[in-house]
């Protein structure tokens, strides 16, 4: 496996929220910290790529460091509307003593409610598109400011979109080339139990790729009649699961950027650099192992990566 400079020509757009987060693990609780989608999707891509845009919004609760902080790891907030009268888009959840599961205790929308995203004109023509978890309409809305068709679309959601805005969400669906979901949205989704027969149907929704996430049990890529599955690192400290998803997405279309290689032994590669990111992100509360962590650390830990499911027959 190939050490990553940042160095890139490919452009990236970020979709997603930028949030406040109160956690509750078996290890802790927060008070509102720094979170959404595109804040993890953001930080874990910042480690293959310089070229990253943002589009997202927050309200004028939200501190200027930490769009500073994003700046600093090579986003561009130009597509960051901040709503002065307005509150930030907040989520609050409780883990389960497992850490596979949780529960939503609270999702106050906010900016989000009436958030209409305007794609700056110099990143409608991004060659990768990143649709973090947002409402769907407004994943698509964004679909429809791109001034060419990307090289690549990803789209990520989730049960709560599922639940609310199914039709919106379908009709997303049929324009992107990979769906990111867990396992139990996969199910929900599909309406389908097993997970090979649940990925069946939804390439049949548009997609054509398609990564499945199981939490530790690591990822499954479905794509091309193959299909690929990447542990995830057995870690002995899981503080907070929060944003595992989302660096996984940001690891993965950084990678794929990055190798602006869109082969599905590529994507085997994107899957576990993926894995990588998810892995640093689960070790301290929120985003902040990932604040921390170098391109030294990533690389070490694609290295154990290999070593963890190499073998010999
Ligand atoms: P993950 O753990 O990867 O599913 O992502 C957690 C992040 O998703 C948190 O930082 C939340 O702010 C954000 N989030 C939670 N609910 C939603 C939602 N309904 N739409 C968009 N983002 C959400």
């Amino acid at each position: 496996m190939q050490y990553i400079c940042k160095k890139n020509k490919m452009t990236n757009l970020i979709v997603g929220t930028v949030a406040f987060d109160a956690i509750e693990t078996p290890y802790g609780k927060t008070d509102k910290i720094i979170g959404g989608a595109a804040t993890y999707i953001s930080l874990a891509a910042s480690f293959f790529t310089d070229k990253l845009n943002l589009v997202s919004v927050v309200g004028g609760d939200f501190p200027e460091s930490a769009i500073k902080m994003l700046e600093n790891h090579n986003v561009d907030t130009k597509g960051l509307q901040i709503k002065e009268d307005e509150k930030t888009f907040f989520w609050s959840g409780k883990y389960h003593n497992n850490m596979n599961s949780r529960d939503t205790v609270e999702t106050q929308l906010n900016v989000l409610e009436t958030f209409d995203p305007i794609v700056p004109k110099e990143f409608s023509s991004s060659d990768f598109l990143m649709l973090g978890n947002l409402v769907p309409s407004v994943q698509q809305k964004v679909l429809d400011q791109m001034s060419q068709r990307p090289k690549l679309i990803v789209l990520d959601t989730m049960n709560f979109w599922m639940d609310n805005c199914l039709d919106d969400l379908l009709e997303a669906l049929k324009n992107v080339d990979v769906l990111t979901i867990n396992d139990e949205e996969a199910q929900q989704l599909s309406g389908e139990n097993n997970l090979i027969s649940a990925a069946k149907k939804i390439k049949t929704m548009g997609p054509k790729y398609l990564v499945i996430k199981k939490g530790e049990h690591g990822a499954l890529l479905f794509g091309e009649n193959k299909m690929f599955y990447s542990p995830a690192m057995p870690l002995e400290n899981v503080f907070d699961p929060t944003g595992a998803g989302d660096s996984f997405a940001g690891g993965f279309i950084g990678y794929l950027s990055k190798s602006n290689n869109l082969t599905f032994e590529n994507m085997k590669t994107a899957v576990i650099y993926g894995s990588v990111m998810a892995s640093f992100c689960v070790e301290k509360f929120g985003t902040e192992r990932l604040t921390e962590i170098t391109q030294e650390d990533v690389k070490r830990r694609a290295e154990e990566f290999v070593s963890l499911s190499n073998f010999k027959l």
